[in-house]
């Protein structure tokens, strides 16, 4: 396949805001592609070579990119540089300077999907001594064949910065159009739930149809999407919604971990996906010591505890291993971590994701030896508000968040990848309505004044909703940062900036700096108010009115394993409005 075919793709992709037309659009693409290049434009189209759980990312340094356009356009190294400041990304500058600057040379190759693939491989993976070279070679091999609309996409994917904006949710939608009937996305979906390879996905489907889809398992090495709960804010509710009774555990306070376990080895994994391994060498050796079984996928929550009292600590204690790559051991010894596991997705050969919840706890319970570092979590199954409330409080005082409690009929399934009802959390913070942490999406920002000049005085938050795929304006965040966070929260923001208000961002508010929804966090709001500015849950509260968060504050937690559209959700906002009324009204 030539690129350009792929690159006139993305050209209609980035004119359109419609989820359906991107949908569609991709979905005439996937038709015509053949397999092997179908798989390779699903992860570029999502600024990836490869899934998300693969270490290698595509993230050239931008000095080296302008150095690169530079020599193959016959450009001054400082005239690139200050184009990128003007226009901000490096994809629209590649394409003008091209445009004005650059003769096709007699020598010039069409390119093909495949070289460009090849070039971004070796790009990506060249490393040490050299390798700056060697990547400037690569690139400037393709850039050197490429037309201007080419060399705009070339340039974005090889920073890591497609921005198509195209959600692994329209990709699917558009793999049915393709290949399946409405009813069959299903099962495409499912597929993607249990490998986390929409690429793989496609080129199966493509290849054997739905039918080689639905054979896509469990596999011990690759990630599992993570079920999530919905969050209820009484034992009563809870019950109610259980049908009388479920499993209640602990809601440990930690990072939420994946265990690929096999003979050869042991695999980490975030709820992100990413991999985790090299972080904690500490639980791998536990799990090595003491899994009894062959073959086995896990999940839990790795928790630091103080070694001293055994109790365990609040959460920041366990990022402190996040990224490190020095120090690692000491980090290890300073900050121990348990690991509490909650789940069994996979054992001996076996897919127990569609088992129930207890058999699947009964079959972890008997995979591996309880040890100081490695225990099941605590849980009871209940059936009246009194005995909630005790084991609540019970958790409170452990050093946990709260409870989780689990659906335990013939259900109780393992659903990888969705939020739903069968679990439910049941936090601390949900007893008072005024005293709730939210995830929410950084997507602008007001320059400061008076002590906060030259950084940012407020940042614009945002939640995200998922049927449209956009994320709604809640609040202006200003409070709760100090010194040292303000300049390192301006350092990561400035590697998302953008020109303008970023296209699936809604908002009434003018910013004075945009970014592309990448940075998710935690804030504590004390008051969902209706507002005529903020574009949250517009007109589901009142008509000419969207949701707000008053006096918001930053807790201090960047919630890096979360991406932007993790945050919370419009929906989610909009029943924490509900559920607060209803006390309110009480
Ligand atoms: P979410 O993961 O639901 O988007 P979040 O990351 O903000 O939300 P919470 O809302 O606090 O986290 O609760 C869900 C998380 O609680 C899970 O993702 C998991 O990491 C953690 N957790 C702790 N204990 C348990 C448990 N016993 N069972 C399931 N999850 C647990």
């Amino acid at each position: 396949m030539l690129f350009r075919d792929l690159a006139d793709v993305y050209e209609r992709l980035d004119a359109t805001t419609s989820r359906l037309e991107m949908a569609d659009i991709l979905a005439s693409f996937f038709k015509g592609a053949e397999p092997l290049d179908l798989r390779r434009s699903i992860y570029l189209t999502q600024g990836q070579l490869y899934p998300d759980y693969y270490p290698q990312k595509l993230g050239m340094a931008d000095k080296l990119l302008i150095k690169t356009l530079a020599s193959v356009t016959g450009t001054k190294e400082q005239t690139v540089q200050e184009a990128q400041l003007k226009e901000g990304d490096l994809g629209s500058v590649a394409s003008h300077l091209y445009e004005t600057k650059r003769q096709t040379t007699l020598f010039s190759e069409p390119l093909t999907l495949s070289r460009v693939y090849t070039a971004l491989e070796k790009v990506s993976t060249s490393e040490g001594g050299g390798s700056q070279d060697s990547k400037m070679k690569q690139l400037a091999d393709i850039l050197h064949d490429a037309s201007a609309v080419e060399a705009k996409y070339i340039c974005r994917m090889v920073t890591g910065k497609m921005r198509l904006g195209v959600a692994s949710m329209t990709v699917i939608d558009a793999l049915s159009i393709a290949f399946a009937t409405k009813e069959e996305r299903d099962v495409i979906e499912r597929a993607f739930n249990v490998t986390s390879d929409l690429g793989m996905v496609g080129e199966t489907l493509s290849r054997g149809g739905l039918e080689g889809v639905r054979s896509l398992h469990v596999q011990v090495g690759n990630p599992i999407r993570a079920m999530l709960a919905e969050r209820m804010s009484s034992p009563a509710e809870i019950l109610e919604r259980m049908g009388g009774g479920c499993a209640f555990e602990y809601k440990y306070d930690g990072v939420r971990v994946q265990a690929h376990i096999e003979a050869n080895g042991v695999k980490l994994f975030s709820r992100r996906l990413e991999e985790l391994t090299g972080q904690f060498p500490d639980v791998v050796a536990a799990i090595k010591a003491s899994f009894t079984a062959k073959s086995a996928i896990v999940e839990g929550e790795c928790v630091p505890i103080d070694i001293n009292t055994g109790e365990f600590l609040p959460f920041q204690e366990v990022s402190h291993r996040r990224g490190r790559k020095h120090g690692l051991s000491e980090a290890v010894e300073e900050y121990p971590v348990r690991f509490c596991l909650f789940d069994l997705l996979f054992l001996d050969g076996k897919d127990m994701t569609d088992e129930t919840i207890l058999k699947r706890r009964a079959a972890l319970s008997s995979s591996f030896r309880t040890t100081d570092q490695l225990k099941l979590s605590e849980m009871r199954v209940l059936d009246n508000e009194d005995a909630v409330q005790s084991f609540f409080m019970e958790a409170i005082r452990d050093g946990c968040e709260g409870l989780m409690a689990k659906s335990i009929g013939p259900d109780s399934v393992y659903r990888a990848g969705s939020r739903g009802f069968l679990w439910i959390k049941y936090k601390k913070e949900y007893r008072s309505e005024l005293n709730d942490t939210v995830d929410l999406v950084v997507v602008g920002a007001f320059a400061g004044r008076g002590k906060r000049k030259g950084f940012y005085g407020a940042l614009l938050m945002a939640t995200y909703n998922e049927a449209e795929d956009r994320f709604e304006t809640v609040s202006k965040l200003g409070s709760g940062f100090d010194d040292a966070e303000l300049a390192e929260m301006l350092k990561t923001l400035e590697q998302h900036r953008i020109a303008d208000r970023h296209h699936q961002v809604s908002s009434n508010m003018q910013a004075d700096y945009w970014f592309e929804p990448a940075v998710v966090l935690e804030v504590l709001g004390a008051e969902i108010t209706v507002s005529p500015i903020h574009t949250a849950a517009f007109g589901t509260v009142k008509k000419d009115g969207g949701l707000a968060i008053r006096f918001p504050r930053f807790t201090g937690k960047v919630r890096t394993d979360k991406g932007p559209r993790e945050a919370t959700t419009s929906t989610e906002l909009l029943n924490m409005y509900r559920q607060q009324l209803k006390k309110i009204e009480e």
